[in-house]
C-alpha cells in the first residue's frame, strides 16, 4: 500500500481505486494510525481543522411500513423506543433552538416512512421556511424517505438545503437487510434530490454482515453518484430487530479504518462519524476527528448520544474547532441506550 501516492490523488480530488480501499479495509491494527494520519491530510487540506455540527430532530418516529432490518422504527421492530406521528409545530421549534444552541451548523428534520404524502410535504415545508426565517445561517437537511421531483423541488423552495437518503449498504446485500424497497429505489432518489437543487446526503451502515468487497463497492458507487455528505452509521444492535447482536467485528480500529477508507475515496466530500461511534469507537473517538469533518451533537433518532457539552470538550480537546453557524463511553456493545427524552416525551432534549 502506497500511503503518499494515494495522499496525493486525494489532495488533487482523485479517489483511491477499490483495490486500495480494500488494502486499507484489511490492514493490520498496527497500521491504522499511520493510515489515519495519511487520511487526516485530505481532511485537513479540504476542511481544516473545522468540525460541523448536525442535529437530528425526530418529527415522526416509529410505525414504519418498511422492513430495514437494522432499524429500531421498521415493521414488526419490538425495540423499545418511543413511537409518535407527527410531533406539534411547537415541540419541533424547542427541539431545533435546542440544537442550534448547542452548536449546530445544520438541523436534520428527519420522519419514518416509506416515503411523505403531498400533505406531509407540505407540513415540513412549513417548518423548514419558519426554521430559515429564524436562522438563515443555519442549514436545513430533510430526511423522509423516497420523494419524487415534485416533492423534491417543493421542499427545495421552501429553503431546504439537503436531503439525506441513505444507501446504506451494497448493491449485492441489499436484498439481505430489506425486502420491501430495493438499493436501485435508493439510488434512484439520490438522482431526483439533485436536479432538484437539493445537496445529496447518502451514506451507510457498516457491520451488517457485509463484506469488504461490498463496504467499498457501496463508497465507490456513492462517489459515483457525486454525494455531497457521507454519513458513516455503525450498527446499533437494537434488541427486538433482525440485527440484534451483530456488529461485533467493529473494534475501534475497524471503525478507524473504515473511516479513512471513506475519506479516500471521497477527499474533498463532507464525511461524518454519523450514529454508532460512541458504541464502536468508544476512547478513539478524537482519532475519528482526524479523518472526518463531520459529527451529530447530541441524541440520534432513537437511540441517546454524548452530551453535547462533553463533544465540544473532544472537539477542543484535539485540537479542533467547531465550524460556526456564520462561517463556514464506554457502552457494552449489545446494549442500545433507547432515548426517552426530546420529542416525544416530557424532558428536554439533549443539546
Ligand atoms: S430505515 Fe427508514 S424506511 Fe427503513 S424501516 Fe427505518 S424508518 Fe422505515
Amino acid at each position: 500500500m502506497n500511503l503518499a501516492e494515494m495522499v496525493q490523488a486525494g489532495l488533487n480530488r482523485r479517489s483511491a481505486d477499490p483495490e486500495q480501499a480494500l488494502e486499507i479495509l484489511r490492514s493490520p491494527d498496527e497500521m491504522t494510525m499511520p493510515i489515519v494520519a495519511a487520511a487526516g491530510r485530505l481532511r485537513r487540506r479540504f476542511f481544516g481543522n473545522r468540525v460541523r455540527l448536525n442535529y437530528l430532530v425526530n418529527l415522526k418516529s416509529g410505525l414504519c411500513p418498511e422492513d430495514c432490518s437494522y432499524c429500531s422504527q421498521r415493521l414488526g421492530s419490538r425495540a423499545d423506543i418511543m413511537t409518535y406521528s407527527w410531533a406539534d409545530p411547537k415541540t419541533v421549534d424547542e427541539a431545533v433552538e435546542a440544537g442550534i444552541a448547542g452548536g449546530a451548523r445544520r438541523v436534520c428534520l428527519v420522519a419514518s416512512g416509506h416515503g411523505p404524502s403531498r400533505r406531509d410535504v407540505d407540513r415540513v415545508s412549513a417548518l423548514v421556511a419558519d426554521l430559515k426565517s429564524r436562522h438563515p445561517g443555519v442549514e436545513v437537511c430533510v430526511c423522509l424517505g423516497f420523494v419524487d421531483d415534485e416533492k423534491a423541488a417543493t421542499l427545495h423552495r421552501a429553503g431546504a438545503d439537503a436531503y439525506n437518503h441513505n444507501a446504506n449498504t451494497s448493491r449485492s446485500h441489499y436484498g439481505a437487510i430489506c425486502s420491501t424497497h430495493s438499493y436501485q429505489d435508493r439510488m434512484d432518489t439520490v438522482e431526483v434530490l439533485k436536479r432538484n437543487g437539493l445537496s445529496p446526503c447518502s451514506g451507510v451502515i457498516a457491520g451488517m454482515g457485509e463484506t469488504d468487497e461490498e463496504l467499498v463497492d457501496v463508497i465507490w458507487d456513492l462517489r459515483r453518484h457525486q454525494v455531497d455528505s457521507v454519513p458513516v452509521n455503525f450498527l446499533l444492535p437494537f434488541e427486538g430487530t433482525p440485527l440484534q447482536g451483530q456488529g461485533r467485528e467493529l473494534t475501534p480500529q475497524r471503525c478507524l479504518r473504515i473511516l479513512s477508507m471513506v475519506r479516500f475515496i471521497h477527499p474533498d466530500a463532507e464525511v461524518r462519524a454519523a450514529a454508532g461511534r460512541e458504541m464502536h469507537l468508544r476512547t478513539m473517538q478524537p482519532l475519528a476527528l482526524e479523518v472526518v469533518n463531520s459529527i451529530f451533537l447530541g441524541d440520534y433518532l432513537t437511540s441517546e448520544g454524548a452530551a453535547g457539552t462533553k463533544d465540544l470538550d473532544m472537539i477542543r480537546d484535539a485540537g479542533f474547532v467547531p465550524e460556526g453557524q456564520a462561517e463556514a463511553s464506554l457502552a457494552e456493545p449489545t446494549e442500545v441506550p433507547i432515548r426517552h427524552r426530546g420529542i416525544g416525551s416530557r424532558l428536554p432534549a439533549n443539546a
